[in-house]
C-alpha cells in the first residue's frame, strides 16, 4: 500500500517492503532501502499494520480537524507552512552564500595560479593538474548555486492551495478504515524515523505529508506509536 509513498527520515531512500507469498499481512514490514541493499543506514523496521494505524490516526486527525473549524485548520496550516518554508528559506540561503563565497575564492585562486604560470614559478604540469580541480570544483558549484537560488525563489512564491485539500476533505466524513485509494487521494509521502528505545519503550515517528498542504504537525505526540518492547 505504501510503495513509493514512505521515504526513510534519515537518508531519504524509499522504504522496502518485506514480504513473501506464506506470510501473513500481520508479519509485513518496510525497512530502508539503503540499509537493505549497502547497510548504510540503520533498519528503521516498522511492521505494515502498525504503519498503516499511524497513517489512519494521522488522517484522522486531520480530517477531525478540518471539519471542526475550517477557519482554524486554514489559519493553523497557513502559519504551519510560512514556518516551515521560512526555514527552509533560510537554510538553502545560508548555502548559497557559502557557496557563492567558495565561488569567488576560486577565481581568485584560479586567477593567481595563472599569474605564477606566466611568471615561471609553476610548472605547467603542476599548473595543468591545479587547474582542472579548481574548475572541476567551481563548475560543481554553478550548478549547487543554481539550484539553490531556485530553491529560494520557489519558496517566496509558493501559495498554500488548502481549498484543493479541503475538497478531499468534504469527501471523506470520517475515515475508518486506510484504503489505497484514500492514501494516494491525501498522502504525498509518510516519512518514517528510526524508532527511539531510550524511555524503555519502543517510540517510532512518522511525519505524514498530505497533498497540497504539506505535513501538518498539530500535534506530534499523536504520531507517536508507544509500545513495550519485548524483546
Ligand atoms: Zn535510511
Amino acid at each position: 500500500m505504501f510503495s513509493g509513498l514512505a521515504y526513510c527520515a534519515d537518508c531519504g531512500a524509499k522504504l522496502y517492503h518485506c514480504r513473501t507469498t506464506s506470510w501473513t499481512h500481520e508479519q509485513e514490514c518496510y525497512t530502508c532501502a539503503s540499509y537493505r541493499t549497502k547497510k548504510k543506514c540503520s533498519a528503521h523496521y516498522i511492521r505494515a499494520v502498525v504503519l498503516e494505524q499511524l497513517v489512519l490516526q494521522n488522517l484522522q486527525r486531520v480530517v477531525a480537524y478540518a471539519q471542526d473549524d475550517e477557519d482554524k485548520f486554514v489559519r493553523c496550516v497557513m502559519e504551519n507552512k510560512t514556518a516551515l518554508q521560512r526555514t527552509e528559506q533560510k537554510r538553502a540561503k545560508r548555502k548559497l552564500d557559502k557557496q557563492e563565497r567558495r565561488f569567488n575564492e576560486l577565481d581568485a585562486i584560479i586567477q593567481r595560479l595563472y599569474e605564477d604560470r606566466v611568471t615561471g614559478t609553476l610548472s605547467a604540469e603542476r599548473f595543468a593538474k591545479l587547474s582542472e580541480g579548481y574548475e572541476k570544483e567551481q563548475a560543481a558549484l554553478k550548478q549547487s548555486i543554481a539550484e539553490l537560488q531556485s530553491v529560494v525563489a520557489v519558496a517566496e512564491t509558493q501559495t498554500v492551495s488548502i481549498k484543493s485539500f479541503l475538497k478531499i476533505v468534504k469527501k471523506y466524513t470520517e475515515p475508518t478504515e486506510l484504503t489505497p485509494a484514500l492514501l494516494r487521494e491525501f498522502v504525498e509521502k509518510v516519512v518514517v524515523h528510526a524508532p527511539d528505545k531510550s524511555s524503555g519503550h519502543r517510540i517510532q515517528r512518522i511525519d505524514v505529508h498530505y497533498n497540497f498542504i504539506g505535513e501538518v504537525d498539530f500535534s506530534p505526540e499523536f504520531s507517536w506509536y508507544h509500545k513495550k518492547t519485548t524483546a
